[in-house]
């Protein structure tokens, strides 16, 4: 069984980027998180960076009203926050705007200029206090992951987030399955391409075979390794709703085939594609 079993189990979570920025938006946006969780995708992924805060406060509110232990919150500290004792301090000010004592899940955002030894140390000083439950990474290469599993504690680190989607399979070659074979859960974010995959016309076949969306396509390929949780972001409650009933299609070999010929896997390694 898998040491991330928290994490996978809810196969989807809620993305948060650009949630927080404007005051107008904030209803729509708590009301869509609440949409989500209401539907058993208790898994909420935001950042210290979003909106400076305001995606962490735009969480907080949405999260309020529900049982703690039920929710699978994530969040992270930026690179230029990741020493030794600001990593810790980032971590206090995000709690306080989520409006919660733990953190499940806090990564690095990506690869800091701070020495990543003293970031881990500060992740696992954070577990000692139960500040977090478990920490991990984002935007690590194969490489970079090494460099992390070199570290002591660094085989702590349970997760590694980064841009995965139809569009971008790059993470096929080697990650993945480094990663599997190292039990490290794979967050796939912008899923959907930040909204390019739902226009593309080339997956409307295999949606309507599903009586589908293209977005739910998406979605259901990524969630087809059980390793591998995406986070699609939506600030509208029907899309919210139409990214959760993704979890219920199972694409067959056919369909697999069909995308492999519209979006290739890739034939040799490829540097990491961020957003
Ligand atoms: P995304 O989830 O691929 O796409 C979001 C866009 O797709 C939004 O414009 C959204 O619009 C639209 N959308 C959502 N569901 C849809 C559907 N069913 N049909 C049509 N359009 C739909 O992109 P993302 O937000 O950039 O990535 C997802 C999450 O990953 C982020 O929110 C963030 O939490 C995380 N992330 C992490 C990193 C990192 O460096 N670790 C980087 C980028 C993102 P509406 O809101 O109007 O529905």
């Amino acid at each position: 069984m898998s040491r991330n079993q928290a994490l996978l189990a809810p196969r989807l979570g809620l993305g948060t980027w650009k949630m927080g920025s404007s005051p107008g938006e904030r209803n729509a946006e708590v009301a869509a998180l609440r949409a989500g969780i209401e539907m058993g995708v208790n898994l909420i992924d935001t950042a210290e960076m979003y909106a400076s805060g305001g995606a962490e406060e735009v969480t907080g509110e949405a999260i309020s009203h529900y049982d703690r232990e039920s929710l699978y919150i994530v969040t992270k500290v930026l690179p230029s926050n990741a020493s030794r004792e600001g990593t810790i301090q980032a971590c206090e000010a995000s709690l306080k705007r989520l409006g919660i004592d733990q953190v499940d899940l806090y990564l690095l955002h990506w690869v800091s200029s701070y020495p990543l030894a003293g970031t881990v140390e500060a992740f696992e000083t954070l577990a000692e206090r139960g500040l977090i439950k478990s920490w991990g990474v984002s935007n690590f290469d194969v490489y970079e992951m090494q460099d992390l599993y070199r570290l002591d504690a660094g085989g702590n680190c349970g997760v590694n987030q980064v841009y995965y989607s139809l569009g971008q399979r790059g993470v096929e070659f080697d990650l993945l399955p480094w990663q599997v074979e190292h039990d490290v859960a794979t967050m796939a974010y912008c899923p959907l391409d930040k909204g390019r995959l739902p226009k593309d016309m080339r997956l409307l076949s295999i949606a309507e075979k599903h009586r589908a969306t293209i977005a739910q396509i998406g979605l259901a390929y990524l969630m087809q390794n059980p390793s591998v949780v995406p986070i699609p972001k939506s600030s509208n409650v029907s899309r919210v709703k139409e990214n959760a009933n993704a979890r219920s299609i199972r694409l067959d070999k056919e369909d697999l085939d069909q995308l492999d010929a519209i979006y290739p896997p890739p034939e040799r390694a490829m540097p990491l594609f961020t957003s």
